[in-house]
């Protein structure tokens, strides 16, 4: 790359200097300490930063290092992941520390390779880790930089291609080692995507490296960063089954296997499925109801919910069900307070928060 990189380099950490936002992650307690820079990033990863903030201070809270959330069991771990969505991070976050503690002896370790290898640790995270926490000239290159790169130095071609993330690690690779400060540089390169360099409006005029950016030289910033045509997402259709009253709710936990879409291992939830291809809806809430050993009367639909994971576009309705009989299910009732401690999938969580507010406190009121 021939670029002024240090020059880049010294403008973005002045600008990061007197312009980043104040968030707890960049504490110094905080920002310097290797489990908590993974915390707060494996909690940005597909979350906004208003969302993790509250998360954020709760689950630090209770697992202030790694010694203390390797020790606990992860029914522990997970409701205070509930809200955050993608689980399997609170799980991998939680097999992370349990490997500090058994192959690094409880000392977070500050070696690439090591941290690398830690469970659902990838090249961004462990660069983030080593660069933020360490201070070591690692780069990093999520969707901000990548927009931020692909702007200053007109890249062509899907950002997602290898052959473009290969350029993009690449230049952020050579600007991190031109950085003075690494602990900043890769913070002000996100702090600067996703502040000024934003995806539809970027604000050139506010811009510390504008004289380093090609778009902004050549008024092409919306032709960059360059994407490959969308997939659509691919439709689904789930239908659960609700028991409840006022004293209760009926739940079941779903598997911890690794199969396809069981993306809230091991959570509690009103017993739910997909209606498969060709199935009919009470055909599939037949085959639920089997499954669980569950005698019942099904009711009607009382409430449909949409929501999305990964590419998946799901709607989900909620069938009221009457006269249950579950003694040998897997399935079993628990009390409307005892559901707050429970790790529940945001989308059930809101689902059972509206029939409660609507139905149940409605009931109570009515025996007043
Ligand atoms: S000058 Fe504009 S397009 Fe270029 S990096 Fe700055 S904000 Fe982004």
């Amino acid at each position: 790359m021939s670029f002024p990189a240090a020059d880049f380099a010294t403008n973005l950490e002045k600008w990061f200097a007197t312009s980043q936002r104040d968030l707890p992650w960049r504490e110094i307690a905080n920002a310097r300490d290797g489990y908590r820079v993974l915390v707060s990033e494996v909690m940005l990863q597909q979350t906004t930063v208003a969302a993790v903030i509250p998360f954020y201070h709760r689950f630090l809270a209770r697992f202030p290092d790694a010694r203390t959330l390797a020790r606990a069991e992860i029914d522990e771990v997970l409701p205070l992941w509930a809200g955050l969505g993608y689980y399997s991070r609170a799980r991998n976050l939680h097999a992370a520390a349990k490997a500090v503690m058994e192959k690094h002896g409880g000392i977070f370790p500050q070696n690439f390779e090591e941290v690398l290898a830690l469970p659902g640790v990838g090249r961004y995270t462990a660069g983030a880790v080593c660069s933020i926490a360490f201070g070591q000239k690692v780069p990093i290159v999520d969707a901000n930089v990548a927009r931020v790169l692909a702007r200053v130095l007109c890249l062509k071609g899907d950002v997602k291609s290898p052959k473009v993330q290969a350029q993009l690690w690449q230049s952020a690779s050579e600007l991190v080692n031109a950085s003075t400060q690494p602990s900043n540089f890769n913070p002000a390169m996100m702090e600067l995507g996703a502040l000024v360099c934003v995806p539809k409006t970027p604000r050139c005029e506010a811009c510390p490296v504008s004289d380093f950016c090609g778009a902004f030289k050549t008024n092409r910033q919306s032709e960059f960063p360059q994407f490959a045509a969308k997939k659509a997402h691919q439709q689904m259709h789930d239908v659960c089954v609700l028991f409840a009253d006022a004293s209760g709710v009926l739940l079941r936990q779903r598997s911890t296997e690794n199969t396809a879409r069981n993306w809230w291992k091991g959570m509690w939830e009103l017993p739910r499925t997909t209606v498969l291809e060709g199935e009919s809806t009470p055909a599939a809430l037949g085959r639920l109801l089997a499954e669980l050993n569950i005698q019942a009367e099904i009711g009607g639909c009382i409430k449909t919910l949409r929501h999305g994971v990964t590419t998946h576009a799901i709607t989900l309705d909620c069938y009221e069900i009457s006269d249950a009989k579950f003694e040998n299910s897997a399935a079993q009732i628990f009390e409307w307070d005892e559901t707050r401690k429970l790790a529940i999938p945001s989308t059930m969580r809101q689902l059972l928060d509206w029939y409660y507010s609507h139905r149940v406190v409605n009931e109570q009121l009515a025996l007043l």
